[in-house]
């Protein structure tokens, strides 16, 4: 199989074989006058599917009469069979090929394209496997002696993907994701040293002043699933259009609504039309309309809309949110939007540092006061009250000791410094006369 045309060939003769195969049982009745055909196969793996029990036992026997011809041999021991009456798993029906014994999934779970079958024929027990997946990658993460943004980095590029697979794949119901991504917070927060009380608005929200290059692990799996269903919408395959599968996600959040949602929203948005949001000039974006638009490009919209979604509920609840949600009422302040690059550059406590001043979490007398600590909320300089921002910006004594003159100075440096360099490259490239 290492050579390309090998895994070609082998394909190729395995069409034949299941050709010649495929007559020994009728297609499989899944009710609503929808058959499906008796064989699957992807490279080596094979999936038997019948309605009757007699058409079953032909079948691996026909195949085996085949592969024996091929000089390929079958291994029952590898191979499992599960038997379904009325909805219900039958464990007493056994099947054979070549008088050896087929073990049952019942017996022994199995594997097949990264999926695990077992008895039970529900997921709830891979939901709790992927709890504990989970919780065994942040301890593993935490033991090593990283700095906490480096742990951040393994967490988002490494340990959330692997999540997002089971997640996919399996019913898991939304409120498991939730629970995992009240323990990923827990440790995000706590790798970028700020106090437990930062909200997910503050950590995910892409519209809030200071955008973090987080994602959320529910985001991505509401839209991995919308995905997977707009997928499954738009498929040709005639079985599929006919069955109709369902996404169960649980009761808290249904990936149908969210979907019909979205849809809902690009229809009213087309109808509106486009309006201006930022300081761009008239006209120099264009929007894509939903009517227009067809298949991946229509799902790449649903799906950009469920975010844009979420992230207007975060909006919502950072207006309810006196303290962290202050940012809301800033018009003037421009987005300032922390890129990986820059968050490589920062020294360990610098992003601390921001988070804390934006969503005013310093232990300044004001909140010290709030939070039950002290009594007095008076700047010790001035006599006004200390909260956040007077000492950032706005104490008068600080003023008039030049704390701020020094800080201005600096940025100031750093604009002339950037200038002076700018100056002399395009010195450099005028042309001398
Ligand atoms: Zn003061």
């Amino acid at each position: 199989m290492g050579f390309t045309i090998s895994p070609i060939l082998f394909v190729m003769a395995m069409e034949v074989i299941l050709k010649a195969a495929e007559d020994s049982a009728d297609p499989a009745n899944l009710g609503n006058g929808c058959c499906m055909p008796p064989l699957k196969a992807f490279m080596d793996d094979t999936t038997i599917i019948c309605s009757k029990e007699d058409e079953t036992r032909r079948m691996p026997e026909r195949l085996h009469v085949l592969m024996a011809w091929c000089r390929i041999k079958f291994k029952p021991k590898k191979s499992r069979s599960l038997s379904v009456r009325k909805g219900k798993i039958d464990a007493t029906t056994i099947f054979t090929v070549a008088s050896q014994q087929m073990p049952a999934v019942s017996q022994e779970p199995v594997k097949s394209l990264g999926r695990w079958y077992d008895s039970s024929m529900k997921d709830t027990k891979r939901g709790l496997e992927t709890v504990e997946l989970a919780t065994e990658g942040l301890l593993a993460i935490n033991r090593y002696g990283l700095q906490g943004k480096l742990k951040v980095w393994c967490l988002q590029f490494m340990l959330i993907p692997k999540l997002l697979w089971p997640l996919l794949i399996y019913e898991i119901c939304s409120t498991t994701v939730e629970a995992i991504k009240a323990k990923i917070n827990k440790f995000t927060r706590r790798w970028l040293e700020v106090p437990p009380g930062v909200t997910d608005v503050a950590m995910y929200c892409r519209k809030a002043k200071m955008r973090l290059p987080l994602k959320s692990i529910l985001e991505e799996y509401n839209c991995g699933k919308a995905r997977l269903l707009s997928m499954l919408e738009d498929s040709e395959d005639p079985v599929v259009k006919t069955v109709k599968p369902t996404i169960k996600t649980g009761r808290k959040w249904k990936v149908v609504e969210a979907v019909d949602e979205a849809k809902e929203c690009l229809k009213t948005k087309e109808v509106t039309g486009q309006t201006q949001t930022d300081r761009k000039g008239l006209g120099s974006s264009t929007a894509k309309r939903w009517s227009k638009a067809e298949g991946k490009e229509k799902r790449d919209m649903v799906i950009i809309e469920i975010r844009l979604n979420e992230d207007s509920r975060r909006v919502q609840r950072a207006v309810q949110q006196p303290q962290q949600g202050q940012w809301t009422n800033w018009d003037n302040a421009l987005q300032k939007s922390l890129t990986w690059t820059e968050i490589w550059h920062m020294a360990p406590l610098r992003i601390s540092f921001l988070i804390r001043s934006v969503y005013d979490l310093w232990p300044s007398n004001a909140n010290l006061v709030r939070w039950g600590k002290k009594e007095d909320p008076t700047c010790p300089l001035c006599q006004g009250r200390q909260t956040t921002e007077h000492v950032l910006s706005s104490c008068k004594i600080a003023l008039s000791q030049g704390r701020y003159t020094w800080r201005h100075n600096r940025v100031l440096q750093e604009l002339a410094a950037i200038i002076s360099t700018a100056k002399g490259e395009t010195t450099f490239l005028i042309p001398t006369r």
